[in-house]
């Protein structure tokens, strides 16, 4: 599928908005409600509307929440997706907080060999404080059964936070040291009415040059197939690779190639952009796989060029919150 001078060969899917954390970037900060069960899109209909994506041109997915592990039955929907020869790449972003090793085990048997994990802190007190969950050693305990496994690349997301996590940053990129972990500062995206301040945000060229002040320099990296937005680097004798992503300082639309599909069964061109497609609706009202497709392509007309997440005067910023939308 082509969205301007786009290629959208990407399918980011949010099989849940429920989660077992409350991290304060991604929840509202007011009291929010869960999306009724049977306006969730469920596992068939989400089957059938990823179907219909690969034969337009779909080839890599990513499960997201939400935690996509609090979802039931979710082992069985990721075996039957695995199905769907026309793709070729499945994975996973998740607080890792329900995954055991046997549930690794399970997902590198069905061929999942891919994993992103969100960790923004090494301290269990500040891990308790940004998630609302005392759950640290549950995480890095999953991370370093993952990584003993051999799932790989294991990519670890942090949103890095000024007065919360800045003074850990090359206590985190220096993990690649030790380990072949893809490490991903993420620059924080303002949404709705979340409690963090605008002000706590921590562009990559600070980020980068903290790191650098500490650890040494960081060497660019080629760009690779499944490297995503992220811009890489290696620190010397590291491991692993220190990645950065940026939507604020620096924004990827141009290179934008996703299509994403709520929990609520709606087709979301841009992450921060509220523009959303219903597809669940005509999916139940018995449209045919043609109609559905044509709900898929012209959903993509509406992509937009970037974004105005920069803009604190825009109008058109996102009112939906990342946990509804799966990141
Ligand atoms: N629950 C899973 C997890 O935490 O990995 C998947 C969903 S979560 C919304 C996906 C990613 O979005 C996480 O890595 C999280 O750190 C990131 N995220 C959430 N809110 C964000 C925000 N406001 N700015 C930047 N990244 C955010
Ligand atoms: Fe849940 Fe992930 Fe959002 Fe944290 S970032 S609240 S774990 S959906």
């Amino acid at each position: 599928m082509i969205a301007g001078n786009r290629t959208i060969n990407y399918l980011r899917i949010s099989v849940t908005d429920r989660c077992n954390f409350r991290c304060r970037y991604c929840v509202p900060a007011s009291p929010f409600t869960v999306i009724e069960h049977e306006k969730i899109a469920r596992y068939e209909e989400i089957l059938r509307i990823t179907r219909l994506g690969c034969e337009l041109g779909i080839t890599k997915v990513r499960i997201t929440g939400g935690e996509p592990f609090v979802r039931k039955g979710i082992f069985s929907f990721l075996e039957q997706l695995c199905r769907l020869d026309a793709l070729q790449d499945i994975s996973i972003t998740t607080n890792g907080a329900l995954l055991t090793r046997e549930k690794i085990k399970a997902l590198i048997q069905m061929g999942i060999r891919r994993l992103n994990f969100s960790l923004d802190t090494l301290d269990p007190v500040k891990f308790f404080a940004i998630t609302g969950r005392d759950r640290y050693h549950r995480v890095w305990d999953s991370i370093m059964t993952a990584h003993d496994l051999g799932i790989s690349p294991i990519k670890i997301n942090a949103v890095a936070l000024r007065g919360f996590n800045d003074d850990e940053i090359c206590a985190i990129a220096g993990l690649t040291k030790k380990y072949p972990f893809h490490i991903r500062f993420i620059e924080y995206m303002p949404m709705g009415d979340s409690d963090i301040e605008r002000q706590q945000q921590i562009l990559t060229r600070e980020i980068h040059a903290r790191i650098e002040a500490t650890l040494g320099p960081l060497i660019p990296m080629e760009r690779e197939y499944n490297d995503g937005p992220a811009k890489k680097f290696k620190l010397s004798n590291a491991r692993g690779v220190v990645g950065f992503i940026t939507p604020i300082s620096s924004h990827f639309c141009s290179e934008c190639n996703r299509l994403r599909l709520t929990s609520r069964g709606t087709l979301r061109p841009c992450l921060l952009n509220d523009y959303e497609q219903d597809i669940l609706s005509p999916l139940r009202a018995g449209a045919s796989d043609h109609q559905l497709k044509s709900i898929i392509e012209s959903t993509l007309t509406h992509k937009p060029l970037f974004h105005s997440l920069n803009d604190p005067k825009a109008k058109n910023i996102p009112i939906s919150h990342m946990n509804s939308i799966g990141g």
